[in-house]
């Protein structure tokens, strides 16, 4: 039988690392060290490896994703690993996810422990991946699943899965949806297939328009007793400061605090403003509670309802739909979509 042909395209991140003379870990594995670690990679695929960078996933870039997609594009292959670090995987993934086209398994996987301790989670999350890449379900159901990220045997959804811890092995979930699939033995078992309507949708309304112009996008998370300093800036100096949108992560289902709400009704008349529920993502309320500061008054006032996106990926979102040139009232239209 042949082996499906699968992609290794390595970024850095702790998976790639090695110590330097005093011991601290640097970026310096490419693709192919990454793929000779792991032999047992040749009982399943063809593997070929190309480095794309050596880079932490905290210094990675909305363009650095953008050529990842397009070379995603162009790969004459049956299924794309993407190697990175844990630090951002859940807004690349998604990133990814809105922007590659293909209908081959398309999965992020990265690590946790360096290769230099005793136990690393790399080679074995390759391995994860590689064997998820291969496995015949998920290439028969490759556009359904949209692209994965897959950690310590389990298959997550692009758009649901976060980083939820910041040391611990078992760092990765999607807290709203639960895995699609997990590792168990040599078998991926199927747990279930994402809802991706709203991603569908957005995906459709960027369309090839996807990869303009950068677009930074402020991320202001309110918390108790927020002044909102940051807020007036942003209404004061918007041109000094270059942002071209926002997004709040609000409280509860979509509520900020009464002393800054006519703040952040002014800014979302200067600015594509996004409210996202800082409480990990989640379906927001639209009409229950009333007075300034409620979900009711901030929706007519023309706040953007980020629906149930966690505000990283709704910060994502909101970037490629203004490089894409989607006005305020088209990028409503594709939030909304997500609840
Ligand atoms: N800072 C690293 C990165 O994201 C951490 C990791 O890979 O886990 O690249």
């Amino acid at each position: 039988m042949t082996r499906p042909r699968i992609k290794v395209l390595a970024l850095g991140g702790t998976i790639a690392t090695r110590p330097d003379a005093s011991g601290a870990m640097q970026m310096g594995l490419g693709a192919d060290d990454l793929v000779a670690a792991v032999p047992a990679l040749a009982a399943l695929a063809e593997v070929a490896a190309e480095t794309v960078s050596k880079v932490g996933s905290h210094s990675l870039g909305f363009d650095q994703i953008h050529a990842l997609a397009a070379r995603i594009a162009a790969l004459d292959a049956d299924g794309v690993i993407v190697t990175q670090g844990t630090d951002t995987l859940e807004e690349t993934a998604f990133l990814l996810d809105l922007l590659v086209d293909r209908d081959i398994p398309v999965i992020v996987t990265a690590a946790m422990r360096n290769p230099a301790l005793t136990s690393p989670d790399g080679p074995g999350n390759l391995l994860a991946a590689v064997r998820v890449a291969c496995d015949p379900w998920v290439r028969a159901h490759a556009a359904a699943l949209g692209v994965m990220a897959v950690m310590l045997d389990e298959v997550y959804s692009a758009g649901d899965v976060q980083k939820t811890h910041p040391t611990r092995l078992d760092a990765f979930a999607s807290p709203q949806t639960g895995p699609l699939a997990a590792l168990v033995e040599d078998r991926v078992v199927p747990l279930a297939l994402p809802v991706r309507d709203a991603m569908t949708a957005a995906r459709a309304r960027l369309g090839a328009a996807a990869g303009g112009k950068a677009a930074p996008v402020a991320l202001c998370w309110l918390g108790l007793d927020e002044p909102g300093f940051m807020i007036e800036a942003l209404v004061d100096h918007r041109d000094r400061l270059g942002y071209r949108g926002v997004v709040l992560g609000a409280m509860g289902g979509g509520h900020v605090p009464e002393r800054v709400a006519s703040l952040v009704v002014r800014l979302a008349a200067l600015l594509p403003t996004v409210v996202s529920p800082r409480a990990s993502g989640g379906p927001m309320l639209r009409q229950t509670y009333g007075g300034p500061s409620s979900e009711i008054a901030l929706r007519k006032a023309g706040l953007i309802w980020g629906g149930r996106l966690h505000p990283l990926k709704a910060r994502v979102l909101l970037e490629t739909c203004l490089r894409a040139g989607l006005g305020r009232d088209a990028i409503a239209e594709v939030f909304d979509a997500f609840g």
